[in-house]
């Protein structure tokens, strides 16, 4: 079998890295978040005090950076610096200020670089909101996740209540509202479906089911992509 790149975008917390690793472990591939990536800049910024809207101070912050993932456990954890952030990077905090440390074109080329790398082996599953459009625009598989946006909050803010993050529902939808606002209307790489993706609407599925239908999706891709390399 030839191995593919599968790319998945979608606006915020419609289950975007649920899907993605569950299709990852059912495939043997890797799995990449993006947005962990964004949220660990992000974090950088708001530990050594620099204005997120400061541009120039946020470029100048990223040869400071690094990140990397490691797979501990049954979890794929982020780190920055060598730090262990995969907790720290989804506090309120972050979300707040991460759409608009997303913005700013330097620090999306420096992301874009790393995870263009990443998926050059393939055997890669990657989340996010331009991983479709510009990541992998060769993707062999693109998919485009939707939910109805008040079972997102829910879906949000249940699983923050449930790591002991003291939150109100209301900040959770006014946060979702606001990152997809924003996420879309940027002028560099904004959230939108790429022309050749498969849209998934997730809002009456159940975890296993979306699963299912994404592998369904999956194998056809490897199967068309093995059969065009075949007749080459
Ligand atoms: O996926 P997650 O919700 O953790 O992403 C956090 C934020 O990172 C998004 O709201 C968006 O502003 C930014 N992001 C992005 N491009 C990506 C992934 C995430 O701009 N590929």
């Amino acid at each position: 079998m030839k191995k593919i790149v599968i790319a998945i975008d979608g606006y915020s917390s419609c289950g975007k890295s649920t899907l993605a690793k569950g299709l990852a472990a059912a495939l043997s591939y890797a799995y990449i978040d993006s947005g962990a990536m964004y949220r660990a800049v992000t974090l950088y910024l708001l530990q050594h005090n620099i204005d997120p809207a400061d541009e120039e101070a946020v470029e100048s912050a990223l040869p400071y950076i690094t990140i990397h993932f490691e797979n501990i456990g049954l979890g794929n954890h982020t780190f920055l610096n060598g730090e262990d952030v995969e907790e720290a990077i989804r506090q309120m905090e972050v979300s707040e200020n991460v759409s608009q440390v997303s913005v700013i074109s330097a620090v999306r080329r420096a992301m874009v670089k790393q995870q263009k790398a990443m998926g050059r082996r393939k055997s890669i599953v990657m989340d996010g909101r331009d991983i479709g459009t510009v990541v992998f625009p060769e993707a062999e598989l693109k998919i485009f996740l939707t939910a109805d946006p008040e079972v997102r909050a829910e879906r949000r803010y249940k699983e923050l209540v449930e790591k002991g993050v003291d939150v109100a529902m209301e900040a959770v939808r006014r946060n979702l509202a606001e990152r997809d606002r924003i996420d879309s209307m940027r002028s560099d790489s904004p959230l939108r479906q790429a022309e050749d993706a498969i849209v998934l609407d997730n809002t009456h599925l159940t975890h296993e089911e979306q699963l299912e239908k994404a592998i369904q999706l999956a194998e056809a891709a490897l199967l068309q992509t093995t059969n065009q390399s075949v007749s080459l």
